[in-house]
């Protein structure tokens, strides 16, 4: 059995055709209209009472936290005013035994730890200034507290501007005493314990992070559309007309906002579109990676396109290859085909064979591997993950998968981003003919920023994590699956902008928690 063959039967179940991206493009829109009606839709559609996007002429200091999925990040933003910032920020990595800590309190305190190491080393005389006016019992001064937007980039229901209750946990956290709590309370309080001169001030998902940054650093007038996140997980959240909220605008328990923008933004929670498999994809390895994760049978769309799971479906998928002796993947040539027990080139302690074994890096090694016999994959084998003497054939065959697997997370990517463009009515604000003209002087034009689509008929989209801004390829497979779209089609597709919007959730956090304070001095 040729070895290349079998890897591409396997990169074959992973094809996500023309008609597929219509079909689930047609449910997605489905789920978006059914979510802004009723609560317990499978896209969870949570209104998040911030009803305009920024100009770029923003100004201030503030803090911004951001409780991703691998990393945490504490910054802080200066914004200039003039649609540039200053940050400065550091990370580390979540330790895996705090995602599912007992208690919240383990990780919550973490984090506030990280708070305070930040201060120290950034903002040394604020820090120790606020310390010595403690201890001299001097009066605190209000404009000494720093402002903080705190990213919590998982399911919330938002009660309030900094307020929201956890609905549940995804991408690998398992903190039972933490569900149905109000996240920013639960940090406030570690924050306090270090008496440290920060208030939470605004809670803010990540995707309207991105949404806001992206609206305050790009270029033209156009607001931006859409803010959205492949990373750990997968997430957008986009400008919606307030009258469609229609679960918001009739409940009478809903908080207060402004309704003069005519317009909120909405968090989709897009990470479960199609719980029930209505349209997604659904090949052996995407059946057992879901059974064996700690939340089977939701977050189904994430679990097909966000960097927590890409690598795994790899792995999963070279192991079904494996298993089967004939197969000729990572075997000495010498040894009998047909022998169960003819060796292999993996080490027995290889990643390979554990859960999460894969990073999902390293599609994106495979995908730009262009050295000659595939020198860099094989040396990543070989490193990182216990493979000895790989030919290059078995390089090959792996990364024919990996960019199946690839291909396809982009094309579901552009099923969500399709349908967010078609539903929300944008290919229709500009006049045809001013449309048509652009088309013809734009067929050269390079795409994404540097288009010639005059302002008025750009749709911004702002993108943020690892996994838009590293695998290579990734808009490019997102775009062609864009055009493919009957409703969007290729004049669509030009008239979509999709800009990476860096530090996103650090700077949209800060902008956030901007308005909150105003919000704030308003009620005093
Ligand atoms: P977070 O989601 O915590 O904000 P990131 O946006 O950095 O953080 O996303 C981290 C995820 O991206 C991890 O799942 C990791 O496997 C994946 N990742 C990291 N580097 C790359 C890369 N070069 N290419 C593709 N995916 C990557
Ligand atoms: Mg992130």
């Amino acid at each position: 059995m040729a070895l290349a063959e079998q890897a591409k039967r396997v990169a074959d179940e992973f094809e996500f055709g023309k008609e597929d991206v219509r079909k689930a493009v047609k449910e997605f829109i489905r789920e978006m209209d059914e979510g802004l009606q009723k609560d317990g839709a499978e896209l969870s559609q949570i209104p998040t009472y911030v009803t305009a996007v920024p100009n770029g002429t923003e100004k201030g200091l503030y803090m911004a936290v951001d409780l991703g999925g691998t990393n945490f990040r504490v910054c802080s933003i200066q914004l200039h005013g003039n649609t540039t910032f200053s940050l400065t920020q550091s990370k580390v990595a979540i330790p895996r035994e705090l995602m599912v800590a007992k208690t919240s309190k383990e990780l919550f305190s973490f984090l506030a730890k990280q708070i305070e190491v930040f201060l120290k080393t950034h903002h040394e005389d604020h820090y120790f200034s606020h310390i010595r006016r403690r201890k001299t019992g001097d009066q605190i001064k209000e404009e000494e507290i720093f402002n903080l937007g705190f990213t919590f980039s998982f399911p919330v229901q938002q009660i309030g501007i900094n307020k929201g209750l956890l609905m549940r946990w995804t991408k690998g956290f398992d903190i039972q005493d933490a569900v149905g709590k109000d996240v920013c309370a639960l940090l406030q309080a570690e924050i306090n314990e270090l008496h440290l001169p920060v208030r939470v001030a605004a809670l803010v998902n990540d995707t309207v992070g991105t949404l806001m940054a992206r609206s305050y650093t790009s270029p033209g007038k156009t607001g931006t559309l859409l803010g959205a996140i492949f990373g750990t997980g997968t997430n957008g959240a986009y400008v919606e007309k307030l009258d469609k909220v229609t679960k918001l605008t009739s409940n009478k328990d809903a908080g207060d906002y402004d309704k003069s923008t005519g317009e909120m933004i909405v968090n989709t929670e897009w990470g479960s579109f199609d719980n029930s498999l209505r349209t997604l994809p659904n090949t052996p390895y995407d059946v057992e990676l879901d059974a064996k994760s700690v939340n089977p049978g939701i977050q189904m769309f994430e679990k097909r396109v966000s960097g927590m799971f890409l690598g795994e479906i790899l792995r999963l998928a070279l192991v079904s290859l494996l298993k089967d002796p004939k197969i000729p993947l990572f075997r000495d040539e010498n040894s009998a085909q047909n022998d169960v027990h003819s060796t292999t080139q993996i080490h027995e302690d290889s990643p390979l064979w554990k859960q999460w074994g894969i990073d999902t890096s390293f599609l994106s090694i495979c995908a730009g591997d262009q050295s000659p016999g595939y020198r860099m994959t094989r040396q990543t084998l070989d490193k990182d993950y216990g493979i000895t003497a790989v030919s290059a054939e078995d390089a090959e065959a792996v990364r024919v998968i990996a960019a199946a697997i690839g291909r396809r997370a982009a094309r579901l990517s552009a099923v969500a981003i399709a349908a967010i463009v078609i539903e929300t009515g944008r290919l229709n604000s500009s006049s045809t003919s001013a449309a048509t003209t652009e088309k013809k002087e734009s067929v050269e034009a390079p795409r994404g920023e540097g288009s010639s689509v005059a302002d008025k008929d750009v749709i911004d989209v702002g993108v943020d994590g690892s996994l838009v801004e590293f695998y290579p390829g990734f808009e490019d497979h997102v775009r062609q699956a864009l055009m493919e779209i009957e409703e969007i089609g290729e004049a669509g597709e030009k008239r979509i902008r999709i800009g990476i919007a860096k530090d996103g959730s650090g700077v949209g956090a800060a902008l956030i928690a901007l308005v909150a304070g105003r919000v704030g001095e308003d009620s005093e």
